[in-house]
This record gives C-alpha cells, structure tokens and sequence, in this order.
C-alpha cells in the first residue's frame, strides 16, 4: 500500500509525513547540532506545510508515502541554507567605495582583528589596573592615545558619532541655546539630522546667517545670556559652492571665549593626519581644531579613521570631564570589543604605519598606476581562466572610485575599472550571481556593464572573484 502512486491530492494529503518522521529523518539528524531541537521542529512543520501548498496547487503527483518523505527533507535542508544566508557573512566590496556604510563601513587593519580575539574576546583589563590591583579606566589608553595623538587635554569614546553629538548637546547645551548656522543643518546617513539631534538634546537651536554664507558677526549677535554653546557642523555629504562664507575654528574659539560660552565641532569624519595629497582638502583636522580652541570635538571611529564603530570625543579635560561625570554616558560608552580595535588603530596611526595597515588609507593612497597594474593582471589571469567560447566579455576602462561614508563626496580619486559583460545574461543576472556567491561579492552596475573597482578589494580575494567569475557559462 505504502508505496502505490497516488494521482488523487485528498489521498496524497493523507500520506503527508508527520513531524516525528521528519525529525527523525538523515538530513534531520544531521541539521540538528545546528538547529536544537525547538527549532528543528519548526523547521519540520513548515516544510510539511510547503509540501501541502503543493500538493493542493497539484504540483506533487504520483508520489509514495517515502517520495514525499524526501521531498519534505529537501524542504527542510532549503528552509535551514535560505535562514543562514540571512545571518551577517563576510563580502567581497569590489564596488569601489571605500568607506560603504552598507557593508560595515570600514574593514579592520591586521593588528585589530587580531587584538579583537587575543585581547579582548575573553576577560581583559577592561576597568582594571594590573599595576595596583585596583579599579582601572575604562578605554583609557585608547582615550590616552587619542588625546596625544589630537594634542587634546582629554578624550571618550562612546558608541557612534551620534552618540557623542546627542552627549555633548545634553551635557553642555540641555536648558540653554546652541548656535548653529544655516548652512550646516544637514542630514547625514539618511537618519542622522542636526535639528532632530538637538531636540532630542534639549538644547534649543538657534539658527543663524543663511544657507550659503554665515559670518562670525552673526553667531556674535545672536549670543544672549541663555547661550550654552556655539556649534560647527562640518556637512560631511553635502557642499555649497559659489558665493559663500562661514568662520574658521580660530574665529568661532575666540568668539566663544570671549563671551564665555563653549565651542563644539561636529568634524563628522575627521582626519588625523593631512589628507590633501590623497584629494582630501576639506575634511576638519582634528589636531589643528584642537589647536585652535575648539573645547569639543566629536567625530566618527569607523569613517576615514579606519577603525570600529565609535563616536570619539576630545577636548578640554574639564569638558570631558562633565561628558564622563553625565549619566547619559553610562548608556552610550562603548565596549572592550571597540577599545581593543581602537587601540591598535590609533597605534598605527602613532607608529606612521597608517598608510600601509589601515586599510581605508591604504585604499585611499593606492595610486591609479597601481591599480592599472593589478587590474590589467587581473584580467589577464580571468582570460587563462575562462574556456575559449566564454561568453563573458570584459575589458579594463578609466574611472573613479568613492569616499563613501558620508565624506568628501566631490573627491573621486581616479581608478580603473573591470568593465564586464555578458553575451546572452542581462547585467542584472550577472550582478545578482556575484552577489549570490559564497563569499558574495559586491558590484557596481553602469549601464548594461558590471563594473568592478579593485581598490576596495584585497589582493587576497582577487582568486576568490575569478573563480566565481569563471562559473558564469
Ligand atoms: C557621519 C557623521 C555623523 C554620524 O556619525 P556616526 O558615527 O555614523 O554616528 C555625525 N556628524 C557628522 C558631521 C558626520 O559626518
């Protein structure tokens, strides 16, 4: 009886495995380690669910009580690979934006993925003094090392750039007026936006100038004794050329001091280090902010300083100091995972190895020259790769790379370019193959072409790309 085909659905209904005999099935036993058993559970009763839709759209005929055995443990293998695909998993970026925020912003350097396991993955001396056996600070030497780097009296770090700014705003600002000119009430990242950060702040904006041209006279007359704060946000994503005017640090310092009041800049990015050879002429220098009065500064770990997700702040010991008394610090101060990768960031940057280990400015520096050379070698190996009638064609071109990451969005350092096409795939299924790969791999889209830009790939990946380039026939 068990195994007579069966064409009519009411009966095939009937033969409809029960839970306990796809559990106890091979692939079931073998998913289980990975599942537990809860979920492996679930799992069953939705295959079987799947296999009933088939059955009743008469997609399931003539099958035996043990074909429709297979076919649910077929679901369940589908069911478990399609809830794994959605967990985070490493990506080839071969898009050419360095800094892309949604591939995690920017990659670790060597040393930070490794201090990420070895020093701090298990117990650390997160708050504790080795020396004196006593309660330590937490993050202090990568705090220590931020202020030395910057010539800061003081630093902290919390979680993101956000978080620092909503800090700052609420400690220094909550009660009071903060100054802000027109032309910086920008929106960066889609989700952060000056306005709204200062509301949550409880700091009462005060708008002032215009969109394209602000001067020191205005925030000057618009200071009364409700003024906490003047604010420079510097507008990462976004630029006004032409006819237009804002005060320097120098001038905003001297204003503040003057009339007693603090002076906070947003530096967004940041750098750490002159970036004008690379393109980079208008992102905030954080040492020369520091120099020049500014009391505050906030700017983001994970953008052009090449680290992790963190907001950093510097500034003078008496105002971080009132940011780390704040009970609002208690909920944004980052964690051992952060301290660990920042630290050994911030070292490179103190060793002058930056250029060469940190890969946001490793890919920044890297030179057209070179990235004809390993383009051009590249597409030489994918040739030796693919059979003779491949029906991939691909050819190296001139282009640009971006900063990405909300900075400098008129800086495109110059690049070249892997400029593919396929003679029977639309670009679109070719994109979605890399993309579906394993690792996935990243690309750019232009017109009917799959673009890719070596400068965001490591050369250790190249392999892994044309292999999966080879495999589309
Ligand atoms: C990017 C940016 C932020 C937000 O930084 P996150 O680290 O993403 O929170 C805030 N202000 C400016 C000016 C920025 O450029």
């Amino acid at each position: 009886m068990d195994n007579e085909k069966n064409p009519n659905p009411g009966e095939l209904l009937r033969h409809l495995p029960p839970v306990e005999a796809v559990l106890q099935s091979g692939t079931a036993t073998a998913l289980l380690p990975e599942t537990g058993p809860t979920h492996l559970t679930e799992l069953a009763r939705r295959a079987i669910e799947r296999l009933r839709a088939e059955i009743l759209k008469g997609q399931a005929e003539n099958l035996t009580r043990a074909d429709l055995l297979k076919k649910a443990e077929g679901q369940l293998e589908h069911l478990w690979r399609r809830e794994r695909k959605k967990s985070l998993r490493r990506v080839i970026n071969a898009t050419g934006v360095i800094i892309h925020t949604n591939l995690g912003r920017a990659p670790l350097s060597e040393s930070a993925r490794q201090a990420l396991v070895d020093r701090a993955a298990g117990y650390c001396s997160l708050e504790y003094d080795l020396e004196t056996g006593q309660r330590g600070r937490r993050g202090g030497r990568a705090e220590n090392l931020l202020a030395e780097l910057t010539g800061a009296g003081d630093a902290l770090i919390v979680n993101n750039c956000a978080a620092a700014a909503i800090l700052v705003l609420t400690a220094l600002g909550r009660g009071g007026e903060a100054i802000v000119s027109r032309g910086e009430l920008v929106e960066i990242g889609g989700d952060f936006r000056v306005p709204d950060v200062m509301e949550q702040s409880g700091a009462v904006l005060r708008e002032v100038g215009t969109t394209n041209r602000t001067k020191i006279r205005d925030y000057e007359q618009a200071i009364t004794p409700e003024t906490r704060l003047l604010v420079k946000v510097h507008p990462s994503n976004y630029r006004i050329v032409g006819f237009t005017a804002t005060p320097t640090v120098a001038e905003l310092a001297e204003l503040a001091h003057r009339r007693d009041v603090l002076f906070y800049e947003d530096a967004g990015s940041g750098a750490l280090f002159d970036l004008s050879d690379y393109g980079l002429r208008d992102e905030p220098l954080i040492g020369r902010s520091v120099a020049e009065g500014a009391d505050v500064i906030t700017f983001s770990g994970d953008k052009l300083l090449g680290g992790a997700q963190a907001g950093l702040i510097v500034g003078r010991s008496e105002v971080i100091g009132r940011l780390r008394a704040h009970p609002l610090y208690r909920a944004l101060r980052a964690s051992k995972l952060i301290y660990a990768v920042l630290e050994t960031t911030l070292e490179e940057f103190r060793r002058g190895t930056h250029l060469e280990n940190i890969p946001v400015l490793k890919m920044l520096a890297m030179t057209s020259a070179e990235l004809a050379r390993r383009t051009g070698e590249f597409a030489d190996r994918l040739r030796e790769k693919l059979p003779e009638n491949s029906d991939l064609q691909f050819e190296v071109i001139d282009g640009s790379s971006v900063i990405g990451g909300g900075s400098a969005p008129l800086v495109q350092p110059p690049t070249h370019l892997l400029s593919i096409r396929h003679r029977r795939l639309p670009v679109n299924e070719l994109e979605k193959n890399l993309r579906l790969a394993d690792p996935p791999v990243a690309a750019r889209i232009l017109d009917d072409r799959l673009l890719l830009d070596l400068r965001t790939v490591a050369e250790s990946e190249e392999t892994l790309i044309i292999y999966h380039l080879s495999l589309i026939i």
